[in-house]
């Protein structure tokens, strides 16, 4: 087994002993321990990169609930594995959530830990695979790139169709951020967004990258209509109260009318909006462009958020469209989501739509637009063109058949 390090994280220190042992003798390299979450966590940030962190649940201090949302916060790279002495029920139900959370959970299992219970999940969870997901997640973001990114042109928009359920034809588009390393290759925004959020950069990243998007959006016309463009904002410009001002420059600088854009507010991290958000929404409206509740459903307070706030648009997580057809709980979830939606008035769009199963199923929902590799992946502007002009050659198939 190639697992190199592991963080074995429980209260009870018989367990802890006999559990390290076992993690050992299942053929991980060196393991680590932690009573707490607190203790896990002060590890994880003291530069401690295990690819896998075992966690009990039911801990006095910082409990395993909150670890994995810790955890989740911190884009914890690795696997992470729940052992517990608590009912089946309840620990199927925070693996379900760490799951909705974007954490790599590789199973539980209920105390008392056997050797064939360990080694069987170990063994299920194909290392190999994991490491190179990790290696992409753990990519260093560089200041220098970001700054590169901001001030000297390193920073270019990918375009992912949003594409009507109704007739499959595109109806939108979302703008993704991506920062150009050499000539050919460029890296995933994720890093650089959260670098940019922590370095008080983040604005600065916006308003070039929507100036770029607008720019672009004048050229993207579908039946000779302007196309809709999407771009995301980071939940922390919700505190800066000249952001509509700055955005509405932005592309009335460039000749786009605000109604053309819809700014989606991405779920990075699960921070309260703050005490300005509600004014500094109601006047992006008021200048015209939409809003949409990114990510809905994996953050605490997503209801209260569509209920407070004047959102136009609501997407579905891909975490929930992803599991829909296989998990009882997160159809419900994005049943219970179309209902909300339509009863507010909302637009409503699913993404990572990968299958076609995926798609009638969302369809039968009557959701609005889908999103996801199965009709297009983002690309670069020029493709986009293309496909613009082309339509969705997957739609087409299917209308074909
Ligand atoms: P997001 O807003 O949820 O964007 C959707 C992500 O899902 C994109 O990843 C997209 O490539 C991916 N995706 C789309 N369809 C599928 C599918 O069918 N299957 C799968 N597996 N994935 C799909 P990407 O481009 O890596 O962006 C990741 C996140 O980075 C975005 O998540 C958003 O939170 C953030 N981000 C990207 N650009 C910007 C930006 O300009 N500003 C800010 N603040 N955040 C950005
Ligand atoms: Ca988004
Ligand atoms: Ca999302």
């Amino acid at each position: 087994m190639s697992y190199r390090q592991a963080l074995l994280v429980d209260d009870d220190p018989v367990f802890r002993a006999l559990a390290e042992d076992m993690v050992l003798d299942a053929g991980v390299q060196e393991v680590e321990t932690a009573q707490d979450g607190i203790e896990a966590l002060a590890k994880l940030d003291g530069g401690f990169t295990p690819d896998l962190l075992v966690c009990d649940l039911n801990m006095p201090a910082h409990d395993g609930v909150s670890l994995i949302r810790s955890l989740s916060e911190r884009r914890f790279p690795g696997k992470v594995l729940i052992i517990s002495g608590e009912e089946s029920a309840v620990i199927e139900t925070v693996a379900k959530l760490a799951k909705m959370q974007s954490l790599n959970i590789i199973g539980s299992i209920r105390k008392p830990l056997s050797m064939e219970a360990l080694e069987a999940v170990l063994v299920r969870a194909e290392p190999a695979q994991a490491q190179a997901k990790a290696k992409v997640a753990l990519e260093p973001a560089k200041p220098s790139l970001l700054d590169a990114a901001i001030d000297r042109g390193a920073l270019h928009p990918f375009f992912q169709a949003k594409v009507s359920m109704a007739d499959g034809r595109i109806t939108g588009a979302e703008a993704l951020a991506r920062i150009a390393v050499t000539q050919t290759e460029y890296a995933n925004p994720v890093p650089y967004v959260e670098l940019a959020e922590r370095n008080n950069r983040i604005d600065d990243l916006t308003f070039v990258l929507t100036r770029i998007v607008a720019l672009h959006t004048k050229g993207f016309f579908v039946g000779g209509k302007p196309l809709p463009v999407s771009i995301n904002i980071s939940p922390l410009s919700l505190t800066r109260l000249n952001f509509p001002d700055m955005m509405a420059n932005a592309v009335a600088g460039v000749g786009v009318p605000a109604s053309q854009i819809t700014l989606e507010v991405t779920e990075t991290h699960f921070l309260d909006y703050g005490p300005d958000a509600l004014d500094i929404f109601a006047r992006l409206r008021i200048k015209g462009f939409g809003l949409s509740i990114d990510d809905f459903g994996t953050g605490a307070s997503n209801i209260d958020r569509l209920h407070k706030y004047p959102f136009t648009e609501l997407k579905i997580d891909q975490s929930f469209t992803r599991s829909a057809l296989t998990d009882s709980f997160a159809r419900a979830s994005v049943e219970m989501s179309v209902r909300l939606a339509k009863e507010m008035g909302l637009k409503i769009v699913a993404e990572g739509v990968e299958t076609e199963e995926m798609w009638r199923f969302l369809a039968d929902l009557g959701i609005d637009e889908a999103q996801g590799f199965l009709m297009a992946k983002p690309m670069p502007p020029a493709d986009f063109l293309e496909l613009l002009a082309r339509g969705v050659p997957w739609v087409q198939a299917a209308r074909r058949a």
